[in-house]
This record gives structure tokens, C-alpha cells and sequence, in this order.
């Protein structure tokens, strides 16, 4: 029997168990080819709302192809720094740094029902950047405040896909156990049974 070939998914995986780096996984390699699930406006603005960064109807309007090229230089600024945060090395912040200083948000007063007040932090979006300014922030926070020791990367060698772990035993080792782990499962397998 031949085996079914894994249709190419048509939105980026989400698992990493955390924002910031299923940001990364919007790059992933689909059957060993690398694959960017960004290539519109359009794409940013579906996988921002379905991660829950920003709501329907919450997007502004910028030239087109700016967010596109905004939010792919904000990932690749923070792939390079957490990668190196990840290797124990010094990486430089200069470039989510000036993503940062270009962010304008101050808090808000608003009732929010009858006898509900509460504080909202109104931010400026008047450039991509401004916008995807909450990203910059998240990215920040992570790599000051995370455990290094539990973000990792797949370990199947075809897999770019990050993950934190946050599984209370910290023993997991594969984006998901649908993609890789059964296909390292099934190599095991073959490899066992290969053995004279
Ligand atoms: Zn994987």
C-alpha cells in the first residue's frame, strides 16, 4: 500500500503552546520543504486574529504588503534573538529594541458596566509596526522571563516547529505527536524490524 501523502496544510501550525512562538512557526518545513504560511496582508491579519492577538474588525488598514513585510522582519528579528538566547549566547536587541521604541499605548479609563471601571491600554497604529507592537512586547517578556530549558525545537530532523513545554513531567520532545512523533514511531519501527 502506498502511503497517503500528507496533504500541505493551509493555515501555519498552531502548538507551540505559546504566542510568541507559533509566531516562529508561521515557517515551518511541510514534507521537507520549507514553507512560508505568510505570502499576503491577508495572512498576517487571519493568523493574528486566530491567535487571539487582535479581534476581528480590530485591524487597520496600511499600504498593502507593509504589515506583510513588517511582520515578517518583527519574526525574523525575533527568531535570531531567542535562537541565540536558546544557544547560551548574548544576541543583540538593537533591532526588536527600535521595534519597541516605536510603540505608543497609554492606559484608558472606560466603564465597562454599571458600576465596572476599568483600565484598558489604548494603543497608537498609526504604522505596522505600532500595531504588531504587542508581539515586540511578548517576544521581550519571553526572553527576559521564560525557562530556556523548556522552549526547544522538535527534535525530528526534518522539524523547525518550536515549542515551550509546559507539560508537568518537561519530557516532551515532538511539535505534536500527529506530525512527528508517530513518524518517528513508525522509523523505529522500520528500523527494528530491518535488523537481522
Ligand atoms: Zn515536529
Amino acid at each position: 500500500m502506498n502511503a497517503t501523502p500528507t496533504a500541505t496544510p493551509l493555515e501555519p501550525y498552531v502548538l507551540a503552546d505559546d504566542p510568541v512562538l507559533d509566531l516562529l512557526n508561521t515557517q515551518a518545513n511541510v514534507d521537507a520543504v520549507p514553507v512560508d504560511f505568510w505570502q499576503h496582508d491577508a495572512d498576517v491579519t487571519r493568523w493574528l486574529v486566530r491567535l487571539g492577538w487582535f479581534r476581528e474588525g480590530e485591524i487597520p488598514e496600511f499600504e498593502a504588503g507593509a504589515l506583510l513585510a513588517a511582520a515578517r522582519h518583527l519574526r525574523e528579528v525575533i527568531r535570531g534573538l531567542l535562537e541565540q538566547r536558546k544557544a547560551g549566547q548574548l544576541g543583540d536587541p538593537a533591532a526588536l529594541n527600535a521595534f519597541l521604541r516605536k510603540a505608543v499605548s497609554y492606559p484608558q479609563l472606560l466603564w465597562t458596566a454599571p458600576g465596572e471601571l476599568n483600565l484598558h491600554r489604548q494603543r497608537k497604529q498609526q504604522t505596522p509596526e505600532q500595531f504588531l507592537a504587542p508581539l515586540a512586547e511578548a517576544a521581550a517578556d519571553l526572553l527576559v522571563n521564560a525557562d530556556f530549558e523548556l522552549i526547544r525545537t522538535c527534535e525530528h530532523p526534518e522539524c523547525v516547529l518550536w515549542f515551550y513545554d509546559r507539560t508537568k513531567a518537561h519530557k516532551r520532545r515532538w511539535c505534536s505527536m500527529a506530525l512527528c512523533g508517530n513518524r518517528h514511531k513508525v522509523a523505529e519501527f522500520r528500523k527494528r524490524k530491518l535488523k537481522p
